[in-house]
């Protein structure tokens, strides 16, 4: 097992912590939050089992379901349980979350993982989940409610404001490859994503035939996008991974053109506010953005 973080490194990271969340507070008009101020030796991360039915592609949230555990172990056991009931299962790790209880009173656990983080690793982090708390504060339902548009726009933003915050900081990134990276793999989830609703939500496939091409459709993306992930812990590709991985990738190339068009990205996120709350619902919120983007 690997040594447990000393105090020190904890204290360390723990400053670095606020110093980050400090700037996005300053830069980006973040809201002050509880996110990782609470260490948790206990907990090895974070990971959600989640699961859906093998014959139907998940279209909403609500399609799939999830349970929490802070042990990677654990987790996948449940996980095997779930996929022996024939359900599609799959571990998803992930650096923070929130959810309405716990942000109000604890925030996202700091756990040992985390201390052995670089700055940047952090500062993608920090402001993703942040992001989440500036949607609540400011209860934009229109991004809130399509949980596709809320987790693509608060990845592609903590990425965005990360490298804001390292050129500030003047330490060293790869701004223009760190985000191709990110652009590519969302392209590569979308492209996955479709491939498969197209399969699915045509009628003239039976049963059979449809889970044939879903065995052929995954083996194609296998390598790309499950393989080398960190937040697919145990490598499933299967409905429930792949719903996951395109809700936080279905947006990010647009929300990518709206953010590079501006360059202070505290007007961009009161232009975000402004338009959420003006628009009628999650699809015109999108709608508007893009006007904004193409227009310029
Ligand atoms: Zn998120």
């Amino acid at each position: 097992m690997a040594n447990a973080p000393d105090k020190k490194a904890v204290l360390r990271c723990s400053v670095r912590i606020s110093q980050i969340k400090k700037f996005g507070q300053q830069q980006f008009g973040l809201p002050k939050t509880k996110n990782f101020s609470r260490y948790c030796p206990e907990k090895s991360g974070c990971f959600f089992v989640q699961w859906c039915s093998k014959e139907k592609i998940p279209q909403k949230d609500k399609d799939l379901e999830e349970e929490l555990f802070f042990d990677g172990k654990e987790a996948s056991c449940f996980c095997r349980k779930k996929e022996q009931e024939g359900l599609d299962a799959f571990v998803f790790k992930v650096p923070g979350f929130i959810d309405e209880n716990s942000e109000k009173k604890f925030g996202s656990p700091l756990t040992p993982e985390h201390i052995t983080w670089n700055q940047r690793s952090l500062a993608v982090m920090i402001f993703h989940e942040d992001f989440h708390v500036w949607v609540r504060k400011f209860k934009l339902k229109n991004i809130s409610l399509d949980d596709k548009i809320e987790e693509s726009l608060a990845s592609i933003f903590g990425y965005v404001a990360a490298i804001f915050w390292a050129k500030e900081k003047h330490k060293k990134i790869n701004a223009r490859r760190f985000l191709r990276g990110t652009i590519k793999d969302a392209d590569l989830a979308c492209a996955a994503y479709e491939a498969m609703e197209n399969v699915y939500q045509n009628n003239n496939l039976n049963s059979a035939e449809k889970d044939a091409l879903k065995r052929k459709i995954f083996n194609k993306y296998q390598k790309s996008i499950f393989n080398d992930s960190s937040w697919c812990f145990d490598r499933k590709a299967n409905f429930a991974s792949l719903y996951v991985i395109y809700k936080y990738s279905k947006y990010i190339n647009l929300f990518y053109k709206f953010f590079k068009t501006r360059n202070n990205l505290k007007t961009a996120m009161q232009q975000i506010e402004i338009i959420a709350k003006k628009s009628k619902s999650p699809d015109d919120f999108i709608e508007c953005i893009k006007d904004l983007t193409t227009k310029k």
